[in-house]
């Protein structure tokens, strides 16, 4: 069920403690880890404990968890010093868009010059 941990799923493993990650920041409702495939020097990922397959799906159902998810990637963003040059926040939503793991995450990148994507 939405919202339930989801036995086949790497990131509610990662919440559990079940798979190991580098933890930067851990709050009552989110849990902040590096990539493993970094893209940028700083790449996080943010992820809210709770599952639901994407941000939308998380924002719908809920709100001030989804609010919790965007608030810690921008305090990791100054934490990294990477706001004064300038960081990006990305929900890769759907296969098409680059998802690859079903469980709402942001992507935190800075460190790096990042063109223009709009
Ligand atoms: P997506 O492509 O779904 O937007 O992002 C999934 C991200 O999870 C990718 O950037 C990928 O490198 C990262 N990732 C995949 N498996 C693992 C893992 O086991 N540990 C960590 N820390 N990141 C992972
Ligand atoms: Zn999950």
């Amino acid at each position: 069920m939405a919202g339930e941990p989801q036995a086949d799923c790497l990131f509610c493993k990662i919440v559990a403690g079940e798979v190991p990650a580098t933890i930067v920041r851990e709050t009552e409702t989110t849990v902040a880890f590096r990539d493993i495939n970094p893209q940028a020097p700083t790449h996080i990922l943010v992820i809210p404990k709770v599952h639901y397959a994407n941000a939308l799906e998380l924002s719908a159902a809920e709100p001030a968890i989804a609010g919790d998810v965007l608030h810690e990637a921008g305090l990791l963003a100054a934490e990294e010093k990477v706001d004064a040059t300038g960081y990006r926040i990305v929900f890769n939503t759907g296969p098409g868009a680059g998802q690859t793991i079903f469980h709402a995450h942001a992507h935190l990148l800075g460190g790096r010059d990042l063109q223009r994507l709009v």
